[in-house]
């Protein structure tokens, strides 16, 4: 494994995808950075946390040879490659850590709209392409059903139309690249989204401090990215026809007003704060209501 480093080094993804979005929750976890003149390094300045810029099918390898000792890569990429190792006898080298919530699609088999799906044996002597070998062998082997795995690096979708197979298992958001193609989903093999890879172990140096600082901050950053402070004043008699409205909410912080039975309630909602919410507890006797962006939150 790696020689001690003083360092953490993230890899993402260069362009892409998940580029912007993982770029988006590390500067939400405090960290900044000056870009090299090649824009293939990013030098941490607020922490010594670095970003190596690549690839996103070279992610889980670089840690795997400890070249970098984080990355953020789709987890069907991370399960292919995983997949891939173990079938050529070799160990775990990395797994995921956290879901990151965002790069959602799935690994999903696809037939031509014009077949009566009945289940995986109709499967059994066909051809199917795909990107993914390892997890498509890993479901049929599962599925007890012997198929061929056509091997194909990109442009998938029109392997059916183009005679090298009968169907295909790829990657789906929408759904509307198949059907542009006359193919349906019939089986999602693997829900996939963004997520923290690491190594199998942990590490042995200080970059496991800074490792559990980071996922501190990670989970933190989690945990608020969807969430409001809701803040208003109520009677404190309302309060039990209020609290029910709160979206997802924390245990709220109710103060009393000075004047009166009046309180100052805030709460973290973790729940969508719609203008129908806010009306809706306004009718309830709620005044001043006010939502508030969260940046962070350290349980
Ligand atoms: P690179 O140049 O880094 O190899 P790429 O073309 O392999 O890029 P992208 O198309 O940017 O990769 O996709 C990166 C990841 O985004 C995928 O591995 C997957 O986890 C996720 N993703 C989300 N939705 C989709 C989708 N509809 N099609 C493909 N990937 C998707
Ligand atoms: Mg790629």
């Amino acid at each position: 494994s790696a020689a001690a480093r003083d360092r953490l080094r993230i890899a993402i993804q260069k362009s892409g995808r998940l580029a912007e979005p993982a770029r988006a929750l590390l500067a939400a976890c405090g960290l900044s950075w000056r870009e090299s003149r090649d824009r293939l390094f990013c030098y941490g300045e607020t922490l010594p946390v670095d970003l190596l810029l690549v690839r996103d099918d070279d992610i889980p390898g670089l840690i795997a040879d400890g070249v970098c000792d984080l990355g953020v890569v789709g987890r069907n990429v991370l399960l292919e490659q995983d997949g891939d190792r173990r079938s050529n006898g070799r160990e775990s080298a990395f797994r995921e850590w956290r879901a990151l919530g965002f790069g959602g699609c799935r690994l999903a088999l696809a037939v031509p709209e014009a077949w009566h799906w009945e289940g995986p044996q109709q499967l059994a002597g066909k051809r199917i392409a795909t990107s993914y070998p390892a997890l498509l062998s890993q479901w049929l082997a599962g599925e007890g059903v012997d198929a061929q795995v056509v091997l194909l690096s990109g442009s998938v979708e029109i392997a059916p139309r183009l005679g090298q197979a009968e169907a295909i298992c790829d990657l789906v958001s929408s759904g509307a690249t198949l059907s542009a193609n006359q193919l349906k989903p019939v089986q999602t093999l693997i829900e996939s989204e963004a997520v923290l890879a690491g190594p199998a172990g942990g590490f042995d140096d200080v970059r496991g401090e800074l490792a559990d600082l980071l996922l501190r901050r990670l989970d933190g950053a989690l945990r608020v990215r969807n969430s409001k402070l809701l803040m208003f004043q109520a009677p404190r008699n309302l309060l039990d026809e209020l609290l029910p409205l709160l979206p997802d909410a924390e245990p709220p912080t109710v103060m009393s007003l000075d004047n009166g039975d009046g309180v100052a309630l805030q709460a973290l909602c973790h729940g969508a704060v719609t203008w129908q919410r806010l009306e809706e507890l306004k009718r309830a006797g709620a005044r001043g209501l006010m939502v508030v962006p969260v940046e962070g939150m350290l349980a």
